[in-house]
Parts: structure tokens; sequence; C-alpha cells
């Protein structure tokens, strides 16, 4: 044998369960079996070190104990290679079936091949792209490919192939000429709609409106991924898909590549690359979209809303979110005034029916009239709430140290009868089963005082806590209070203020140290 040779030690892993159902029978283990060894017999670098036979087991998980036995030999370096028939002998669960493909697999430099499917994780060319997994994966899976492949990648993108997961809304892959893209005429016809509405124009908004009342599939509707229940709302159209749609240069026949991906349908998980590291290359495919009526739209654009600059002016900037979908609010100048909006809300109102727009400097001015007011309660008004709350707590916490002081008396008469009940037992003045009897009566007692005990400590820390938590607002009242309005601007607000949420018309702000109070407008 050469030494240059790479010998593998292949894992040949079996995988049946209820959820093949039709297909039971092309998909039963002798055939498996059958396909994989006539397989392994086509090539001599591969020798057959175990066969993992999962019967019974659904590919929705991983937890299956031959597969588990076939990671422990990975682990001990026994295996080297993995064979299925095809993707979903080894899981059904495309996130988690992609993270071994992707992820763990070459990270035990371990070569994955489904023969049918024809995945080779070792290869990498355009042919090999994991069509059916990498159609359900977003960014994070691209991100997590080696730097080689990556390199690959970019290199077939400069030539001009499409080389990426999934074809961008509008568009399909050529299956006999992988890596081109032809145009997908339904969703094709989608993105067309959605430009001849801007160059009408529609507002964003209204274009939204427009596709969802006519039932327009959106693009994560339209990649229609089997497995993927989770997509939360695909259905539902958003502005930020329309807004990636209006300025996609793909519709223009171009390839623009080196970005994370065109179509996420997780936009949290979302990356972008700089503007320069982008790779455009120009008329590799037919257009959707003629470059007068792009750059029409794109004029248009440039009168939408504009955002408000990063300021540090805004002093609840880092404190505003959406008490429906608990997202941060975002700012936005519109005519010389800056307003908050929930971004979730302007997407579609279906996902958040939070409508609120509330002019920015009204919000700041009622909270300063709020903490004014609450300065003037504090030390003007004797039977304040704070201060009554106050002696509340002070005399709360008297008498739970006298209970204390009881209880801990209690504790030591107990222990004291356990030690002579003890004793009596040891010079044998008292019979076994007595001895037991008022063991267990006294060491019930013994465990209730010992458990109240503990637990009036802790009211007692609580209430201790609750008085420093009133001194505190106090100091920090006096300190606001000497303050001009311009000057809060240098305060730290976080001092103060935990959270305000916005809901319709109303704020609710939730200070430091009491309870959350709720301002209308
Ligand atoms: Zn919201």
């Amino acid at each position: 044998m050469s030494n240059k040779q790479v010998v593998y030690n292949v894992a040949i892993y079996l995988r049946l369960s209820k959820d093949d159902g039709d297909n039971i029978e092309s998909e039963s283990i002798t055939n498996q079996r059958k396909i994989i060894k006539d397989y392994i017999n086509k090539h001599q670098e591969m020798k057959l070190y175990n066969e993992y036979v999962d019967d019974g087991y659904s590919g929705a998980n991983f937890n299956r104990p031959a597969f588990n036995k076939m990671l422990r030999d990975i682990e001990a370096k026994k295996v080297n290679m993995v064979i299925t028939k095809n993707l979903a002998r080894l899981g059904r669960n495309y996130i988690e079936t992609g993270s071994y493909i992707e992820k763990y697999f070459p990270d035990h430099r371990v070569r994955y091949i489904a023969i049918l499917d024809r995945v080779d994780n070792f290869k990498d060319s355009v042919n090999n792209d994991f069509i059916p997994i990498k159609s359900v994966f977003n960014e994070k899976h691209c991100r997590d490919t080696s730097v080689a492949v990556k390199k690959t990648k970019r290199r077939k993108m400069q030539e001009g192939f499409y080389a990426c997961t999934t074809a961008p809304f509008g568009y399909k892959k050529d299956l006999d000429n992988s890596g081109k893209l032809i145009i997908d005429e339904e969703s094709s016809n989608t993105v067309k709609k959605i430009f001849e509405l801007k160059e009408q124009g529609y507002t964003t908004p209204q274009i939204v409106k427009y596709l969802d009342s006519n039932h327009y599939k959106t693009p994560a509707e339209y990649l229609n991924i089997k497995g993927l229940e989770n997509v939360k709302d695909k259905n539902v159209w958003r502005r930020s898909s329309v807004t990636r749609i209006l300025g996609n240069k793909v519709y223009l026949g171009h390839c623009i590549r080196g970005k994370s991906q065109n179509i996420s349908y997780k936009s949290k998980d979302r990356i972008y690359v700089k503007r320069n590291d982008f790779i455009i290359i120009e008329n590799t495919h037919e257009p959707i979209i003629s470059e007068e009526t792009f750059n029409k739209v794109h004029n248009i654009n440039k009168y939408g809303t504009i955002q408000a600059h990063n300021g540090t002016n805004y002093l609840f900037r880092d404190f505003v979110y959406c008490k429906n979908c608990g997202k941060k609010l975002i700012f936005k100048k519109e005519r010389k005034k800056v307003y908050i909006y929930c971004r979730t809300n302007s997407e579609n109102s279906k996902l958040c029916n939070n409508g609120c727009k509330i002019n920015y400097e009204q919000v700041e001015d009622r909270i300063f009239e709020f903490i004014v007011h609450m300065y003037k309660e504090y030390f003007e008004n004797s039977k304040s709430k704070d201060n009554l709350y106050k002696k509340y707590t002070e005399s709360t916490i008297k008498e739970e140290v006298n209970n204390l002081e009881s209880l801990k008396g209690d504790l030591r008469k107990i222990n004291f009868k356990i030690t002579s009940l003890y004793n009596q037992r040891l010079s044998d003045n008292i019979k076994e089963v007595d001895y037991k009897d008022r063991y267990n009566t006294l060491s019930v007692q013994r465990k209730d005082t010992t458990e109240k005990i503990s637990q009036i400590e802790k009211e007692i820390e609580d209430n201790k806590l609750k008085l420093s938590t009133l001194n505190q607002k106090k100091i920090i009242l006096k300190k606001v209070s000497k303050l001009e309005k311009d000057d809060l601007k240098k305060f730290n607000m976080g001092e103060l203020i935990k959270k305000i949420e916005v809901f319709e018309r109303e704020i609710y702000i939730y200070f430091n140290f009491s309870d959350s109070e709720i301002i209308k407008f």
C-alpha cells in the first residue's frame, strides 16, 4: 500500500423509523446497507470499520444509541469517514443535521458522504452544494464554513457563478447548469409588482399592505422548506423584505456576491459585509428589472425618511422599549422632530400592534415633570407614599427581630431536650421505642423552628434592602433636584431608571428603586 494514499476507516450509518412512511421498502436497512457497501467496494481507499444501525429511531433528533456510539468512535479516532444512503438517514432536523455536516465532521476531520444526494464534505465544487441542506441554512452556516471553502467560493463568485445556498427571490438555479440563475416565473412577477408599485409612488408600508391583501407569497414562504415549522409568520410580508428587494441589483442581471445572503428568514442572525467587500459582476443572468426602473425607484427613496443620527442628546435612547413586543424603539427624525416607533410594528402591524408614534421631546419633558413631582412628594410631603412605606418597613423589621429572638430561644430549648434525651438513652433510662418516638417529635420541631428562623432572617434582609433603596432614592433625587433640565442631560439616567416601555399613548417607567409608574399622553 502506498504511503501517500489516504485510507478511510468508514462508518456505515443506517437508520429506519416509522416516519419513513411509505418509503419503508426502499429505505429498508438491507437496502441502505447494500447501496453503501457497493459504494465502498468501488473505492479502494475506503475500508469498512463498523456499521451503526438505529432501527426504529426518528430522524427528528440525534438521541439515538448507535449514532452516539459512532460519535464516540469518531472521537476515539477509530473512524474518519461516515457514509449514509442519503441525507435523511443522517437526520431530518435540518439545522442539527447541518451542524454535524458543516461543523462536527470537519472539526473531527471526518469525511461525510450521502451517496444519493451526492454530498461529500471533502469536495468543494459548485455541483457539490449541499442543496437540500443549504437551502434551509442561513448566514450562521455560511459563517461556520472553513476559510478554505470561503476562498474557493469567492473565486467562483468572481467567475460569475451563483455559488451560494439559495437563489435570490425571483430566480431559481438552473439545475442543468448549476450556478447559473434563471428567472422563476411566479416570484419574479412579485418582484416586478414591488418595483411597479414603488414607481407609482407607493410607500413601503403601502406595498407591504398590498402584497399581504393580495396574497403574494413571501420569500420565506416561497422557499417553503419542509421541517422548518419554526419560521414564525412566514406568510407575512415585512418592510425589510420589500426594502431589500428594491435595493438588490441582482434584478438588473448583475451578480452581487461576498454578501452573507440575500434572503433571510431569521433576521436577527443577519450579518452584513461592508460595501466595498461586495463583488459585482455585471450581466451574468437575465434581468427582471430595467436599469431605468431601478434608478427611478432609487430616486424616490432619496426623499424617504431620514434616520435620526446617533446623537448622545437622546437621554433615554437606551431605555425605551416596545411594551408589546419588547424590542427597542427606533428614533426617526421627521420634519425636524424626533419620533419614536416600534420597528416590528412598522415592519408589519400584524407582527406587533403597538402603533405608537410619540414625539420624543414630549416624552423627555413628561419624564422630567414626573421626576420633579416625585422629588416634591418625597421631600415636601411627610405623608408621601415613600415616607409611609419607610415607617411601615422600619416597624416591620422591629417586629421581625423580636420574633427572631424568641424563635432562637425555642431552638435552644429543643436542642437541650434532644441532648438530654440522648443522654437518657445512653444510660438506659429510656426504652429504644420511646426514645425514637420522642426523638422524632423533637427533630420535627427542630426542623420547623430552623426553617422559620431562616425565613424570618431572609425577610429582615429584604426589608433592610428596601430601606437602603429608599435611602439611595433620597440621595439620587436630591442630586437630580439640584439640576436644571439641561444639566440632566449629563446625568447618568441609569442611576434612576431601569427601563421605559411605550405602548400607544402610555409610557411605563421602571425606576431602580420603586414600582413602575404609568404616564399617559
Ligand atoms: Zn412592538
